[in-house]
């Protein structure tokens, strides 16, 4: 997430909140039911400012207290707070080259509603048309939707305090300022993100990486995306480009890909990469899965190239940010069905040489993720995290 959101403050029904509150309700986002205790401890705040903080937040219906749990045998009973799912909602979009993807969640990030369509046009002026007529739809049930997330395939940059999409091949956009013309239609903050930052900025509040110190994500599909996570929080680099390892060179004398790098991983991975590899004439990606579980030979041999591109770029990202975990997603894990093998042995061949295991999770993948990360992205914008 970029530092350049333009915050309405005071736009939409979401107060400010001091640092204390801010924590105290990150805590609970992140980790679940926690007692007053607990959540002082964490912050390393004491027990009256943590009192005072919780009370902030119960006066703005964000959380309630909930069951009352016994802590040990000999414990005092303690009361745990938990976050309320029924006051605060958050719109999530995602736009891809030709479809908008589109959530609702509550305060704890999970989705209450959803849709989606195919998108009017590739236009900066009808997508942000057709993103105010999905708002309006949704805000006829959830009259609290407070702020607004829109992720997509692309580069976003803070530029003299404004959030800017730099560049979007899919959409064929270039310095759009999107959350700025969102938000002024809508009246409630929004920000617009890079889509792969934003799912790495939603496992690390809500997903398998929660928590973690560092992490790095990897997704496989129709595309490569990275995210990484140092010292707790997402890197977006300079200019919104950082963690781009989908090109490191894999096979010097391998073809050329639309870059012109020779054998570079892009020319394994991607879904494109795999069906053109297999040589049949109109194949598809799922198609191309199909003929590797029935042993074809030609689509083996393409999803080995892909887990060789695969183990290279892991044993890269090991070694560049030496993370807690990596998480692997997307649309494209069939590569781990039929080249897990060779997936580990190349990472094993690139990484130094190590005795500590990397902790990997593999996380299915259900399309409706990236919208979700764009809530999240809203979540984290009113937290100002
Ligand atoms: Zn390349």
């Amino acid at each position: 997430m970029t530092d350049a959101h333009a915050i309405a403050e005071g736009s939409s029904s979401w107060p400010y909140l001091p640092d204390a509150e801010r924590g105290a309700l990150r805590e609970l986002l992140m980790y679940g039911p926690l007692p007053r205790a607990e959540i002082a401890r964490r912050l390393g705040v004491s027990r009256a400012s943590l009192t005072r903080a919780t009370r902030v937040l119960m006066e703005h219906s964000m959380i309630s207290e909930g069951e009352v749990a016994l802590r040990g045998a000999m414990g005092r009973p303690s009361e745990m707070l938990v976050v309320r799912r029924d006051t605060h909602y958050f719109l999530g979009v995602k736009l891809t080259g030709d479809a908008v993807f589109a959530v609702v969640t509550d305060l704890s990030a999970q989705i209450v509603a959803q849709f989606e369509e195919p998108l009017v046009s590739t236009t900066v002026a009808d997508t942000v048309d057709q993103i105010v007529r999905i708002h309006t739809r949704f805000a006829e049930d959830y009259k609290g939707i407070c702020a607004a997330g829109v992720c997509l395939a692309g580069d976003i940059a803070g530029i003299d305090g404004r959030q800017i999409v730099t560049v979007s091949y899919f959409l064929q956009w270039r310095d759009v300022p999107l959350a700025e013309l969102l938000g002024e239609r809508l009246g409630i903050p929004v920000t617009a993100d890079n889509d792969v930052h934003a799912l790495t900025a939603a496992e690390h509040w809500f997903g398998v990486g929660a928590g973690a110190e560092s992490l790095a994500l990897v997704t496989i599909g129709a595309g490569i995306g990275f995210g990484l996570i140092v010292d707790g929080r997402v890197l977006t680099g300079h200019n919104g480009r950082a963690g781009r390892f989908d090109h490191v060179l894999v096979d010097s004398r391998g073809p050329s890909c639309g870059l012109g790098h020779p054998g570079c991983a892009s020319v394994y991975l991607t879904s494109e990469s795999i069906v053109r590899s297999i040589g049949t004439a109109d194949l598809d990606y799922p198609t191309a899965v199909a003929l590797a579980r029935a042993g074809d030979a030609a689509a083996l041999h393409a999803f080995d190239d892909a887990g060789k591109a695969l183990g290279v770029i892991l044993g890269t990202v090991i070694n560049g940010l030496d993370p807690e975990r990596v998480i692997l997603t997307g649309d494209g894990l069939a590569v781990l069905e039929f080249a897990g093998g060779r997936v580990q042995r190349t990472l094993e061949s690139v990484r130094l040489p190590s005795d500590d295991p990397v902790q990997f999770d593999v996380v299915p993948f259900e399309f409706t993720e990236w919208a979700r990360a764009g809530a999240v992205a809203a979540i984290r914008l009113m937290l100002r995290f």
